[in-house]
């Protein structure tokens, strides 16, 4: 009786060393938030790894011109922090996006927009492939100028 009850300790001594172990595995080996992405064309446009016509940059936000314009006013306003899309954002980017959108008018303008309500500017953002998404980095077009444009 006694041996069983030394047995039956030793086992739940086991148990619980075995969990605290894979507790710790999970803790190290679980991913990390990801700031930027090595593989991420706009993460390497805003660590100046390839070039850019920058339109704005703060400590979180950067803005810059787009590759391939639409519109005779066509910029790209994109947080540094890499978020994949509209479908990763959660309470925490609420400040973040909050910026993001009140740069949209004031920068529209000093790139050359009309002033509404003539004039005006298109704010766009793709999410998913099935939403038009190519680039994998967070990202609001913003176009204007006078019309007929290319796309939208
Ligand atoms: P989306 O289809 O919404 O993901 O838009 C991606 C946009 O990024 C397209 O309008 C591209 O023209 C633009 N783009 C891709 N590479 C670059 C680059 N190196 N510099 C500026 N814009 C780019
Ligand atoms: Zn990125």
């Amino acid at each position: 009786m006694k041996l069983a009850k030394i047995k039956l300790d030793d086992l739940a001594r086991h148990c619980l060393a075995r969990h605290r172990e894979e507790r710790s595995d999970v803790a190290i080996h679980s991913k990390p938030t990801m700031h930027t992405d090595p593989n991420c064309i706009f993460c390497k446009i805003v660590a100046g790894k390839i070039p850019s016509k920058k339109v704005y940059e703060d400590e979180e936000i950067f803005a810059f011109h787009d590759i391939n314009p639409w519109a005779p006013v066509h910029f790209l306003i994109i947080p540094k922090l890499h978020i994949p899309s509209m479908a990763q954002v959660g309470p925490e980017h609420q400040a973040l996006l909050g910026r993001m959108l009140l740069l949209a008018p004031k920068l529209a303008l000093q790139e050359g927009v009309n002033p509404y309500p003539e004039g005006g500017f298109r704010l766009v953002t793709n999410t998913g492939t099935e939403g038009g998404q190519e680039v994998h980095h967070l990202h609001w077009h913003v176009m204007g100028g006078p019309r007929p444009w290319l796309r939208g």
